[in-house]
C-alpha cells in the first residue's frame, strides 16, 4: 500500500479491525519514510472467490447457486426472502476471508451448520440430496425433478 504523501511504497499496519458485520477491515498505516499515518478500508471481493469441486475442477463463486439451493430447500417455510439474503451474506462475509478458495463440500457444510439452527425441514431436505452430489446446480436440478413427479 502506497503513502498518500510521499507515494514511497512500504507501510506498516498498526491495527486492524474488522468491521461492516465482517464484510470489510479497516488498517491503520503508517509510512515508513514520512510517518504519515493514514487509515484504509479494505474489502476482500466475493466474486473472486474460486469454489473447488470434488473432482478439482474450479469454477467461480456464485451467489445465484447458492441463493436456488436455499430457495428450494426452504420451498414453503415460514421465511422471508430478506432472511434467505441474509443467510447467505453470512455465510460470505464468514468465506471471504478464508482465501481465495473454497471446496464445494465446505460450502455444503457451512450452509448445512447454519439450517441446522434456523429450519430443521430445510436442513434435512438440504442435507439428505446435498450430501449425495458435488455441487449446488446438482441439488437444485435433482429437488426441481423430485417435485414434477
Ligand atoms: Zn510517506
Amino acid at each position: 500500500m502506497k503513502c498518500p504523501k510521499c507515494w514511497y511504497q512500504a507501510t506498516r499496519v498498526l491495527d486492524s479491525r474488522i468491521i461492516d458485520e465482517g464484510m470489510a477491515i479497516r488498517r491503520r498505516r503508517e509510512c515508513e519514510k514520512c510517518w504519515y499515518r493514514f487509515t484504509t478500508f479494505e474489502r476482500p471481493a466475493i466474486s473472486e472467490l474460486v469454489v473447488i469441486k470434488k473432482d478439482g475442477s474450479t469454477q467461480p463463486y456464485d451467489r445465484q447457486k447458492i441463493r436456488k439451493g436455499l430457495l428450494l430447500a426452504f420451498a414453503k417455510r415460514p421465511i422471508s426472502l430478506a432472511d434467505i439474503e441474509k443467510i447467505i451474506s453470512e455465510l460470505e462475509s464468514k468465506w471471504v476471508w478464508e482465501g481465495k478458495e473454497i471446496s464445494s463440500t465446505r460450502i455444503g457444510e457451512d450452509i448445512l451448520e447454519k439450517l441446522k439452527d434456523i429450519d430443521p425441514v430445510a436442513y434435512v431436505r438440504f442435507a439428505s440430496v446435498y450430501k449425495a452430489f458435488d455441487s449446488l446446480e446438482d441439488f437444485a436440478r435433482i429437488l426441481q425433478e423430485n417435485e414434477k413427479n
